[in-house]
């Protein structure tokens, strides 16, 4: 650093100093050496340095995340989130904050779109995020909710979720850091109703090159999450209407966090037995051009079976969205 560019950072002192040295160049040196002594008397400049540089790495070690959890009537499953989550947490001593992003107008519910919309409304606080359901309780501390550095995390694995066992599934419970979710602009806003929402973020992730991890060595097994979820009493909507098969298995690369429509109703912090969660009561917006599926409610307006597998089949490979479920297989307590 230059001698006046050292002077000028050092304020009102500095201007005298800058008189002073302007009367002659041994006097001015005279003059910083006695500035620069006055300034260590002040401070003992070296311990309060590396002090500085401590407590900035404990800021910068310090990530918070945000839970997101999509929602719509399970007030009962969310009392028992909330306070679950809370103290699952602090025993990790992850800072956190919930939010319930509750879909409150008459459109069928859109999983992916209020994740995006969490994403947006929990602000810049935040470097990571769990796109959480509501009805997955995590039981064992082997499952550890911290920053996902090395990729995104899917906690809810396969082998460890209580209902879904295939191998490219990420739904349930994702942590992904802010960089991560921006890069693949969040999730597709294209899917009302149930299923496929989150293997096509499988696919967003995939074409990012992002490497998903997932916890090893639980033995809980799947135990590992409790699943409050009797589907007589929360029936999944698997109305399917106007051809939305078409795009819904179909990789989407037009929509996503930049494009979600909605209105923030209200925000209401409460609390539950102490633990605090956050609720935005959300109206998402249809454009029924482009997704005219999303307020039916029977099974109408689709074309031929066949006729819509020939098309999916023309796609590339990567285009399109298919989950391998093999039902046989499939065995769980809630069906
Ligand atoms: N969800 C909700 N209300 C609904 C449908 C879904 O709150 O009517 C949320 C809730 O967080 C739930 C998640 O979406 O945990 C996934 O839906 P669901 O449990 O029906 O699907 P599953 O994963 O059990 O097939
Ligand atoms: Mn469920």
């Amino acid at each position: 650093m230059g001698l006046r560019l050292w002077i000028r950072r050092r304020g009102a002192v500095s201007t005298a100093v800058l008189l002073v040295c302007s009367a002659g160049v041994g006097m001015c040196l005279l003059s910083v050496l006695y500035l620069s002594g006055a300034l260590q008397q002040g401070c003992d400049c070296s311990s309060f340095q590396s002090k500085r540089s401590e407590s900035l790495k404990v800021a910068e070690g310090q990530h918070k995340l945000a839970v997101l959890v999509p929602l719509r009537d399970r007030f009962e499953e969310l009392q028992d989130f909330v306070v679950h989550l809370s103290q699952f947490l602090e025993a990790q001593s992850v800072q956190h904050q919930i939010f319930a992003i509750n879909q409150v107008d008459n459109l069928r519910f859109n999983r992916a779109s209020l994740l995006n919309v969490g994403f947006l409304e929990a602000g810049e606080d935040f470097d990571y995020v769990a796109l959480h359901d509501v009805d997955l309780l995590p039981n064992t501390q082997d499952l550890t909710y911290f920053f996902p550095e090395t990729g995104p995390f899917h906690l809810a694995a396969p082998h460890l979720h209580p209902r879904y066992h295939y191998p490219t599934f990420i739904g349930g419970v994702l942590l992904l850091t802010r960089k991560q979710m921006i890069e693949v602009n969040g999730l597709s806003n294209v899917y009302w109703g149930w299923g496929l929402e989150d293997d096509e973020l499988f696919a967003r992730l995939r074409d990012a090159h992002l490497v998903i991890h997932r916890p090893g060595n639980i033995t809980a097994g799947l135990k590992s999450f409790r699943h409050m979820h009797d589907r007589r009493v929360r029936k999944r909507d698997q109305i399917r209407c106007f051809d939305q098969q078409l795009l819904t298995r179909r990789r989407d690369r037009r929509t996503g966090l930049s494009t979600v429509r909605y209105t923030l109703l209200e925000r209401r912090e409460l609390t539950v037995d102490g633990a605090a969660v956050s609720v935005l009561n959300v109206q998402l917006q249809c454009s029924r051009q482009q997704t005219p599926w999303c307020d039916c409610v029977q099974n109408t307006g689709n074309s031929p079976k066949e006729k819509r597998r020939e098309i999916i089949h023309a796609l590339p490979p990567e285009d399109v969205i298919a989950p391998k479920i093999d039902w046989k297989k499939h065995i769980s307590p809630d069906g």
